[in-house]
């Protein structure tokens, strides 16, 4: 076999472009072959048809690029939960946007690493500067905001923790009882306290067991309020919560991975208010925000707060380079080489901008307020509440949650529509997380269509 083309120079382009041709026909022919959001028959098929496909894994002779990527391609495609299908509303899975997947076929192209200027020197000018602009958004009033690019709420999570950790030692993490779990995998990854729960108000962060809470806990405490919950959607009132912690001396952090892109809408705004208070944010755009995993963020109201991140090595970012000029990137994430998430993010901020990507934040949001209606005029539904975000919860009247549990199994398993589940007030509820800009009123009736039609079965 002739030595494989490579992807970058000028011949890169042309070596791509039928291979390319190759995968987009895959793409399309592996929908086709799945015809709905995700395969029918459940695991055992998918195994099967994937062992097929894929054949020996690593073969003693290769089968050759064309063939490599049309099998696995397609049979990839065919197995696919597909968020762009308007039935697969289960999580914060995101239908990416084309344009932010054409960029980050570039990024993998040129393959930048972000963490030396030497191998990434325009792509580390325009980390700083869509990084600079996207903390500008979370902090608008602090004169020196920052953030990193993350592989998303997790590590950003992480980051948070770490760094009050390291500002004030052993912190007590206080949160919510919704809070996300890698908060307390993050508390246990750091040698922390295990975090403490406050009692729930309505599924959010109650502001008198905070007090409460934070009256009692003796030590530097940080609290972590989210900004959407993974499982309802729902915000913490981040003012009183800011309010709380300024008056106990606590640190903020804020898990806004769900709810942070509301910054871009003019009309959903208003509801991240207090966020600018927060010492640290999480923010994820694999979620609303339309790109493709990963691109997380994390920002934070001054730079100087990354210092901890610091790290010298010889190699990547020596002193004597430093001062002669060279920007020192390492201390940008804890990670060493990593990806150029931001060529993407870029794309998508200048192709859409504030305004097209409000309208989007703003249409999957009125799609929630939309299926709540249709639920709440059904007879035979219930509606948990009525939206914060872009996640409604509902469950059919006459079922049980073992009932409620086996629709979700059943339209899974025939590959018709993919929901979540998410316990709440002690019952077990569908969860419809809506992210797809195009879905219509047709695709919101079907998902309740389907669902009425398993309650029986
Ligand atoms: C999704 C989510 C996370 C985790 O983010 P990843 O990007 O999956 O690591 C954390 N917190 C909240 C509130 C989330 O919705």
């Amino acid at each position: 076999m002739s030595t494989p083309p490579l992807a970058g120079g000028t011949t890169g382009p042309d070596a791509l472009r039928p291979l390319l041709d190759i995968v987009l026909d895959a793409l399309r022919d592996g929908a086709a072959d799945r015809g709905g959001p995700l395969p029918p028959g459940g695991p055992g098929p998918v195994a099967a048809r994937l062992s097929e496909a894929a054949g020996a894994v690593l073969p003693e002779q290769g089968t050759g690029a064309e063939e490599a990527l049309r099998s696995l391609v397609r049979a990839l495609t065919h197995g696919a939960a597909d968020p762009a299908d308007p039935l697969c509303a289960a999580h914060l899975h995101t239908p990416p946007l084309a344009l932010a997947v054409a960029a980050d076929l570039a990024a993998s192209a040129l393959n930048p690493s972000m963490d030396s200027w030497d191998q990434a020197p325009a792509a580390s000018e325009l980390e700083t500067a869509v990084v600079r602009a996207l903390a500008h958004e979370v902090y608008p009033a602090a004169p020196a905001p920052d953030a990193l690019f993350t592989t998303g709420g997790t590590e950003s999570n992480r980051l948070g923790l770490l760094l009050a950790r390291e500002r004030h030692g052993a912190v007590q993490v206080i949160c919510g009882a919704a809070t996300h779990h890698s908060v307390h995998r993050a508390a246990w990854l750091l040698g922390l306290p295990e975090p403490v729960a406050v009692p729930a108000g309505p599924g959010v962060l109650d502001p008198a067991g905070l007090d409460e809470a934070l009256t009692d806990l003796p030590g530097p405490c940080l609290v972590v309020a989210t900004a959407g919950t993974t499982d309802t959607g729902r915000i913490d009132p981040l003012p009183e919560i800011a309010d709380l912690c300024v008056r106990h001396g606590a640190e903020l952090h804020v898990d806004a991975a769900y709810g942070g892109p509301l910054l871009f809408s003019d009309k959903h705004r208003g509801l991240l208010a207090g966020l600018e208070r927060a010492d640290s944010v999480t923010l994820d755009l694999h979620k609303l925000g339309w790109q493709p995993v990963a691109a997380g963020v994390f920002a934070v109201p001054d730079r100087s707060r990354l210092g901890p991140l610091g790290v010298r090595t010889e190699y990547l970012n020596a002193d004597d380079d430093t001062e002669a000029g060279l920007p020192d990137l390492l201390g940008r994430s804890l990670s060493t080489t990593r990806r150029p998430d931001v060529l993407k993010v870029a794309v998508t901020l200048r192709a859409l901008g504030r305004a097209g990507l409000g309208e989007l934040v703003d249409r999957v949001c009125a799609a929630a307020g939309q299926l709540a209606d249709l639920v709440d005029q059904h007879p035979g539904l219930e509606l948990y509440d009525r939206p914060a975000l872009s996640t409604v919860l509902f469950r059919p009247v006459a079922a049980d949650d073992e009932q409620t549990a086996r629709i979700r199994r059943v339209l899974l398993t025939e590959g018709r529509a993919v929901f979540g589940r998410a316990r709440a007030d002690g019952r077990l509820w569908l969860k419809a997380t809506l992210l797809n800009p195009h879905a219509t009123t047709g695709d919101l009736e079907k998902l309740l269509e389907l669902v009425e039609g398993s309650t029986h079965r």
